[in-house]
C-alpha cells in the first residue's frame, strides 16, 4: 500500500467541501428568492445548450476543479431550464418543489442509505415506513398496508398492477407465467386512463389487447353501465376479470372515477381494484374538495404520487397494498447472497428495486414541516385557485371556459367575431388551430406556461395548479397574457 494519502480530489477535503456547499446554498437561494421575477423557461435553442456544454467533445483527460465547476453548472443551469416552481407554471402535473425537500435530497444523498435492507439503513428504514403509514393516513387507507417509495406514478402503478396480477390471476402467474393462465385475462379501465396502463400491461405479459378501454360519461367519468357489460361479455366468453382500475383524477382534466361503485363492484366479482391516485389522491385530505375519492380507501392498491400533491421535489412516487403479503409473493426471492435476516423490514423483498435510495426522506421532512394541516390548506388552495381561473375565463368575452375538476381548468381562446359560430365546423377546426398556435407562443414567451387537453373532442388550453408560489394576482394576471399570445396568433393566421 502506498505510504502517502490517496488523492483527495474526489474526497475534498472539509474546508473545500465546506466552500463549495455554502457557494451552492446561496446560489440557489438567490434563485428561489428571485424565481417569480425569471422567464418561466429561456426557450433556448437545441443547438444553443448543445454548444454551451461543447456536446460533442470526448471526456475530458483532466479533471476540473469541483468548486468553480460546481458554480458554473449552477449558473448555466438556473439560467437555461424550464422553472416549474415559477408563479406561473401552470403545464402537465409537475409541481413546485419544496424547498426542504431540496435540501433533504442533499442530506439523503450524504448519508447515502441503501434502502433495500435495514441493515444497511436501519433509521432510513424506519423513516420510509413512517412516511408510507402518513400518506396511508392521508388517504384514509389501512396503517398496516404494504408500501414503499418508487420513482414516480408511473412505476406506482406497474409495481401494484405485477402484485395484482400475482394475487388475481388465478394460477400461480409469478412462477408459471402468464402463458399458462387457464383463462385469458381482461383488465378494465376508462378511456381517460394514464398511459403507464400501456407500459404496464405490455410488460407483465398480459398484454394490451387484454385491456377494454371503458367509455366516459359526458363529464369523462368512467361509465359503470358499460363496464358491468363489458365485464358480462367476458366472463361469458370464459375470459377471467383481472382487475378494475379506477382515476382518483384524470392527468387531462382531473376528473374522479365512481370509485366507492368500482369498489362495491369489484367486491361483489372478485376482481382486484386499484386506484390510479397519482394526481389526485391527496385532495382525499382536504375536506369538500371531492366526494368520490372517499372510496379509495377501499382499493386492493393505490398509487399516488409525492412529487405532485405533496411537491417533493422529482423523483418520489408511492405505492401501497392493503395485503402486504402480495407485495413479498410478488417481489421476494430470497436469494444465497443476501443475509438480511426476516426480523425487519427489507424494501427489496418489496418492490422491483434491489439497491434503493432514500427517496422517502424529503417526502417525510416536508410532512414534519407541514402536518396534516399544512397540506390540507396548500392543496385546497391550489383548488380554489383552479376555480377562480375558471369563473375569470368564464367571465371574460376572449374566453370560452370548458371543465374544473380539482386543481385543473380547462378553457379556450375565442375571437369575439367568431363566437357567434363557434359550434360549425369550420370555426371549430380554426379554434383548435388558433388555440394550438397559442400555446406554442405562451410557452416560447416564457412569461406563463400552460398545457393543452383535449375536450369533447375540441382543443383546450389547460391550467394545472399544483404550486405553492402560485397566488391570486399570479392566477389573475393569467388571461390577460393568454389574450394577448391569442391576438397575435389570430393576427398571424388570419392576417386581420
Ligand atoms: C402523472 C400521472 C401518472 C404518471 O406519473 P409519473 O410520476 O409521471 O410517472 C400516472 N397517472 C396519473 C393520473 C398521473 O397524473
Amino acid at each position: 500500500m502506498p505510504a502517502a494519502p490517496r488523492d483527495t480530489t474526489l474526497a475534498l477535503d472539509a474546508e473545500a467541501f465546506r466552500q463549495a456547499g455554502h457557494d451552492l446554498v446561496d446560489q440557489v437561494a438567490a434563485f428561489l428568492e428571485t424565481l417569480g421575477d425569471r422567464r418561466v423557461t429561456a426557450a433556448s435553442a437545441p443547438d444553443a445548450l448543445r454548444e454551451l456544454i461543447d456536446a460533442d467533445a470526448p471526456i475530458p483527460e483532466a479533471g476540473t476543479e469541483a468548486g468553480p465547476l460546481l458554480r458554473e453548472t449552477a449558473d448555466r443551469l438556473l439560467e437555461h431550464s424550464l422553472f416549474n416552481g415559477h408563479p406561473q407554471f401552470y403545464g402537465y402535473i409537475t409541481s413546485s418543489p419544496a424547498p426542504i425537500g431540496i435540501l433533504g435530497d442533499l442530506l439523503a444523498s450524504a448519508v447515502n442509505q441503501n434502502v433495500g435492507a435495514w441493515r444497511l439503513s436501519p433509521l432510513a428504514t424506519e423513516i420510509e415506513a413512517q412516511a408510507v403509514r402518513w400518506i396511508a393516513d392521508l388517504l384514509g387507507f389501512p396503517r398496516d398496508a404494504g408500501g414503499l417509495f418508487v420513482s414516480g406514478g408511473n412505476m406506482a402503478n406497474i409495481t401494484a398492477f405485477l402484485a395484482a396480477r400475482v394475487a388475481a390471476a388465478g394460477h400461480e402467474v409469478h412462477r408459471e407465467g402468464a402463458q399458462a393462465a387457464p383463462q385469458p385475462l381482461a383488465v378494465y379501465a376508462s378511456s381517460e386512463t394514464h398511459t403507464w396502463l400501456h407500459k404496464a400491461a405490455s410488460l407483465s405479459g398480459v398484454g394490451t389487447d387484454a385491456v377494454r378501454w371503458i367509455g366516459v360519461d359526458a363529464t369523462g367519468r368512467l361509465d359503470l353501465v358499460a363496464l358491468r357489460a363489458a365485464m358480462a361479455r367476458d366472463r361469458e366468453a370464459g375470459v377471467r376479470p383481472l382487475m378494475v382500475i379506477g382515476t382518483a383524477g384524470t392527468v387531462s382534466t382531473g376528473v374522479v372515477d365512481p370509485l366507492r361503485e368500482l369498489a362495491t363492484l369489484c367486491r361483489d366479482t372478485g376482481a382486484w381494484f386499484h386506484v390510479d391516485g397519482a394526481y389526485g389522491a391527496f385532495a382525499a385530505a382536504v375536506p369538500g374538495a371531492h366526494d368520490d375519492l372517499a372510496g379509495m380507501a377501499h382499493a386492493d392498491s393505490v398509487a399516488v404520487d409525492p412529487h405532485k400533491w405533496l411537491y417533493a421535489p422529482l423523483e418520489a412516487g408511492c405505492v401501497l397494498v392493503r395485503d402486504a403479503s402480495i407485495l413479498r409473493r410478488t417481489y421476494s426471492h430470497d436469494p444465497a447472497y443476501y443475509q438480511f435476516g426476516t426480523d425487519q423490514l427489507n424494501y427489496h423483498d418489496y418492490g422491483p428495486q434491489n439497491s434503493r435510495g432514500f427517496r422517502a426522506l424529503k417526502v417525510w421532512l416536508a410532512l414534519r414541516q407541514m402536518g396534516r394541516a399544512g397540506y390540507v390548506q396548500l392543496i385546497g388552495e391550489d383548488i380554489r385557485l383552479a376555480a377562480h381561473l375558471h369563473a375569470r375565463v368564464a367571465a371574460d368575452p376572449a374566453f370560452e371556459a370548458a371543465t374544473h375538476s380539482l386543481s385543473i381548468t380547462t378553457f379556450r381562446y375565442v375571437p369575439t367575431d367568431l363566437r357567434a359560430t363557434i359550434a360549425t365546423p369550420e370555426t371549430a377546426a380554426y379554434l383548435d388551430r388558433l388555440n394550438r398556435d397559442l400555446v406554442e407562443r405562451v410557452q416560447a414567451s416564457g412569461e406563463a406556461f400552460v398545457s393543452n387537453a383535449i375536450v369533447a373532442g375540441r382543443y383546450m388550453l389547460r391550467a394545472c395548479i399544483v404550486n405553492f408560489n402560485t397566488t391570486q394576482a399570479h392566477v389573475e394576471a393569467l388571461p390577460a397574457i393568454l389574450a394577448r399570445h391569442g391576438r397575435d396568433a389570430d393576427t398571424a393566421l388570419r392576417g386581420t
